[in-house]
């Protein structure tokens, strides 16, 4: 089997770990976007760096006429944890015996990264003259609180009136087998903090007292219980989850002053934030809560259900693997709600997703060389009609 050390690695590959062996903890890039930039530098890119806050950015384009095509992605993993949890060190990538390259952002996502790099340097090899213009939008942070990433450079293209036609998101979609899903869109995440008022007491006096957490619980249940709506064709249910419930004084005889629920919706483009905002007003209104709640807006929903993007992408899926693809919005949110706010197409294509976050974070070496394949399947299809190729 293969080993970094003793064979000939694709360029796809050696990339991939240059990539991996630097520690960009987010919101850090430690020097990941300067060895993408040196090699689209190369290809004729004209590059802008994008720094904003402690986050470093940039945008690059190639071509001058036609729809725009951007490559997304972000330089930042998440943290290691303790390196002795890991197999092989977190930042010394290897491909181990069974052909899995290793190390910290190997599927999330400096293999993708990787991927579209030499993806690109191929397709502009084959046709120096292609149509439409081939773009980078990078971030390093993604995985940090997405401020002065992708969301800013979308502010700065927006300000500026920049087309984007096309996105291709290298977020690991795959589920089995690389490929195998394509995301095409992203529930919504609205989050709220839900504080019960009553009126601290004891135990036995009752009536001295309001129970936030018997008031509460009956308006939680009928929030549970809500259907709120169907989904569609590409998103599941709106789904009502709890994560966090705090009251209570530790002492056994206090009845509590207040009541503290953190809850947040994954919500499909049945609904919208407002209406949920509003029917969930209504349910605690209902019940007679003395109650404050704040919102958070995390990410609307997105979803690019038909168009000349997804039908590249399922044919170089296809037309690489034999495999048709399965077009999915399942998941956490991603850069890929502020992109689609510029009226763009987005797809999410990378790498398996089975260990990301994970430790021992690894993805199948053989793998990045095949989605470099599929990336340029792509290019070939959007930008090359008529064009023998
Ligand atoms: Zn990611």
């Amino acid at each position: 089997m293969p080993t970094t050390e003793s064979q000939a690695l694709s360029p796809t590959l050696e990339l991939a770990i240059d990539l991996l062996a630097r520690p960009s903890v987010t919101p850090d890039d430690e020097g990941c976007q300067a060895l993408m930039i040196e090699r689209l530098a190369a290809l004729g890119f004209h590059i802008e760096r994008l720094p904003f806050g402690e986050v470093d950015n940039f945008w690059a384009v190639r071509g001058h006429h036609g729809p725009v095509l951007a490559f997304a992605g972000h330089t930042d993993v998440v943290p290691s944890g303790p390196h002795t949890n890991w197999e092989t060190p977190p930042f010394a990538p290897c491909i181990d015996a069974d052909g899995m390259l290793r190390g910290r952002g190997a599927a999330d996502m400096k293999g993708s990264l990787a991927a579209m790099v030499t993806a690109v340097e191929r397709f502009v090899a084959a046709h120096p003259d292609h149509h439409g213009k081939l773009a980078f939008l990078i971030t390093s942070d993604e995985e940090g609180p997405a401020v002065d990433g992708t969301r800013a450079v979308v502010e700065h293209l927006r300000e500026r009136h920049e087309r984007l036609d096309y996105c291709i998101v290298g977020e690991p979609s795959s589920s089995e087998r690389l490929g195998d899903v394509i995301k095409n869109g992203r529930r919504g995440s609205l989050g709220g903090v839900l504080h019960v008022k009553g009126r601290q007491g004891h135990v036995a006096y009752p009536q001295l007292a309001t129970n936030p957490i018997h008031a509460a619980i009956p308006a939680l249940d009928a929030l549970v219980r809500e259907h709120w709506d169907d989904g569609n064709t590409f998103f599941p249910a709106t789904s009502f989850q709890v994560s966090n419930l705090r009251a209570g004084t530790g002492a056994t005889n206090v009845i509590p002053g207040e009541l503290e629920a953190v809850f947040n919706f994954r919500y499909s483009t049945e609904v919208t934030h407002e209406q949920l905002r509003a029917r969930t007003e209504a349910i605690l209104d209902a019940h007679g809560l003395d109650y404050r709640l704040d919102w958070t807006l995390n990410g609307e929903p997105f979803l690019t259900a038909e168009g000349e993007l997804v039908k590249a992408t399922i044919g170089g899926v296809e037309a690489i693997t034999g495999q048709r693809p399965a077009l999915s919005t399942s998941g956490g949110t991603s850069d890929g709600r502020f992109i689609a706010t510029l009226g763009s197409q987005v797809v999410e294509l990378g790498p398996l997703n089975a260990t990301i976050h994970q430790v021992n974070e690894r993805v199948r070496a053989a793998d990045l060389d095949t989605l470099s394949d599929i990336y340029e399947a792509i290019l070939v299809r959007l930008f090359t009609s008529g064009e023998a190729s």
